[in-house]
């Protein structure tokens, strides 16, 4: 399910500019325009669902694929240490409906 007023849908159907760094049949990744670590990466499934939760309930495999590309995503970028952060809710720091795996790798992360 696609919704046209989101901006990640729009970065999927490359409707709006991004940098890819993978993509496969489920999901899609692409470097953080504003990135908290030398390499930022967004971990995207295609199906739009609000949060993480929200997939977890419908489609656990799905968060499971992406917890295996943010690996995959720090061996490549880095020695495979990372961290996994998703925003869930406005107080948390969710800006984009549409859920999204924030991947910190490429440096020895700090507290
Ligand atoms: O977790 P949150 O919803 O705040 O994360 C949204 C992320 O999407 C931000 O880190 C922001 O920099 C990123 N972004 C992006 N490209 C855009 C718009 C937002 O990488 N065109």
């Amino acid at each position: 399910m696609k919704d046209p007023n989101c901006l990640f849908c729009k970065i999927i159907d490359c409707e709006v500019p991004s940098e890819k760094v993978f993509e496969d049949a489920q999901v899609y990744a692409f470097k953080d325009i504003n990135p908290k670590a030398k390499v930022h990466v967004l971990v995207v499934p295609r199906q739009h669902y609000r949060n993480v939760d929200e997939l977890a309930k419908a489609d656990p495999s799905l968060l499971a694929h992406m917890v295996e590309v943010a690996q995959t995503i720090a061996d490549e970028a880095y020695n495979g240490s990372f961290r996994l952060i998703f925003n869930t809710g406005e107080d948390a720091g969710q800006t984009v409906f549409h859920v999204h795996a924030h991947v910190l790798t490429g440096e020895p992360m700090g507290e």
